[in-house]
């Protein structure tokens, strides 16, 4: 197991280095520190345009580090649906009222204003795959000479969940939002002595450990403000698949029903009834959280080539689709052997950044990329584990590997970890949006 000081050091290392040329050549993007703007530099002689759909944690970081590393002679237009990004790190925090969805909000006046990102409201609906002209519902299209698609993550809702009335009784709140808001109002009105029944779906899904956190977070707070009641959690997959040490004694010290190999198959929004392989299980709350796949911009334009069409394969060198040249796919929507959190976003588009400047400077893309991911779980309303991944190139299977001497998870709860915990998460929302 790693130590907590050890920890620390490769989740806050100082990581954003300039070469000779004044563009950053330190494409192991181990960095989320300063939220300090950094000055776009106007003379680094490259040029080139790039349109980036969907500024969230991958969106965000990838358009705003290829101006600081690119300078202006790289035109970088971010279009993004929402006028401001909902973060779903911490949303869970929202479930016990510790934190609210106002506080988890980052609006897009820093990339513009620090950075020069050209910013545009709107949802692309199609992309030209050979041009990558990408045209948005309104009408208006855009040309780039390559495109970085970030959208993240849509699912496939079970029957009986297909519409939005049934979504609306029965919400995931895995997209933070008006859904998390609801979901902490439905556990608020639960009687003492009430069930509240959560699903996890099968992997590959964001944040792997956030369910189980989820779990957590809803028992502790069920137990001191609703006695008698019991938290429920059918997982899809056969065991705990992150923190395993951290959830096996957090759900033991609140008397979570763990379920393992459990999926629903259905869901009867009247009864509040969830109809699964093991058979069918009533709640006062139900909270489902589906089976993921891509956001729709990418299954909509033919852009998922997984075996199961979900996501999209990539060279972990640059990020470019394997099957679409000059179109790069970051964050949740790709498939890699790294984990999906918006702390991989950063630094996959750290990575991918850089390797699109080397490509418009006819230079050979970084071979040797590093990535890490830190991640901290509340386990209570007061103390927190942490889980941490670092990942290197390996030639051999063209696939980021972990790094085991540096990657693993906390050896116990605690209250530092608590305090840690939010520094953590200013640093690397600082990174991607300040
Ligand atoms: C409850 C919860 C807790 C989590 N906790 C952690 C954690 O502690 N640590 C961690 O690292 N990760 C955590 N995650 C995971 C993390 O939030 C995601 O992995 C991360 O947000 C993925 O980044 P992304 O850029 O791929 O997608 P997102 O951050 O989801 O951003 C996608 C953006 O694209 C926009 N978009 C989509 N389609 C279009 C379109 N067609 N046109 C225009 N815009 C579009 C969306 O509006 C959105 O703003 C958590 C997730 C959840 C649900």
């Amino acid at each position: 197991m790693i130590k907590r000081r050890d920890f620390i050091k490769w989740a806050g290392a100082a990581g954003i280095g300039l070469n000779a040329t004044g563009w950053s050549m330190l494409a192991q993007a181990d960095s989320v520190a300063s939220p300090v703007a950094i000055p776009v530099p106007t003379n680094t002689g490259i040029k080139g345009r790039v349109v980036v759909i969907g500024g969230g944690m991958g969106g965000a970081t990838v358009a705003k580090f290829l101006r600081i590393w690119g300078g202006t002679g790289v035109d970088v237009t971010l279009i993004e649906r929402d006028s401001t990004y909902a973060s779903n790190i911490m949303s869970n925090l929202v479930l016990n009222g510790s934190r609210t969805m106002s506080s988890l909000q980052y609006g897009y006046g820093n990339l513009a204003s620090r950075y020069g990102v050209k910013i545009v409201k709107g949802d692309v609906v199609s992309i030209d795959k050979a041009t990558r002209n990408v045209t948005l519902a309104s009408g208006a299209s855009y040309a780039c000479d390559r495109l970085v698609i970030a959208p993240g993550i849509d699912f496939d809702f079970p029957p009986g969940l297909e519409t939005a009335a049934a979504q609306a009784k029965v919400p995931h709140a895995w997209k933070a939002g008006p859904q998390t808001t609801a979901l902490r109002n439905m556990i608020t009105a639960m009687p003492a002595g009430g069930v509240f029944v959560m699903s996890i779906p099968g992997k590959p899904y964001r944040c792997p450990p956030g369910p189980y956190e989820r779990a957590c977070i809803v028992a502790d707070w069920l137990k001191v403000n609703r006695p008698g009641s019991k938290v429920i959690v059918l997982d899809a997959n056969p065991g705990i698949t992150a923190e395993v040490h951290a959830f096996t004694e957090g759900f033991a010290l609140h008397g979570i029903d763990y379920r393992p190999n459990t999926t629903v198959l259905g869901v009867d929004t009247t009864t509040m009834t969830l109809q699964t392989n093991a058979g069918n299980i009533q709640g006062n709350v139900l909270n489902v959280i589906p089976t993921h796949r891509a956001g729709k911009v990418i299954t909509a334009n033919g852009l998922a080539n997984t075996a199961d069409g979900r996501w999209t394969t990539v060279n972990v060198l640059s990020y470019e689709s394997t099957t679409a040249p000059g179109i790069h796919v970051i964050g949740d929507a790709s498939a890699t052997t790294q984990p999906k959190a918006g702390h991989i976003a950063n630094q996959e588009a750290k990575v991918c950044a850089d390797a699109i400047l080397r490509l418009f400077s006819g230079r050979a893309l970084d071979p040797s990329p590093h990535t890490n991911s830190a991640c901290y779980s509340p386990i209570t309303a007061t103390t927190a584990s942490w889980l941490t991944a670092n990942f290197r190139y390996d030639a051999a299977t063209q696939t980021m590997v972990p790094v085991a001497a540096s990657s693993g998870e906390a050896a116990a709860r605690s209250t530092k970890n608590f305090e840690e915990m939010g520094k953590w998460f200013t640093a690397l929302m600082g990174d991607s949006f300040a």
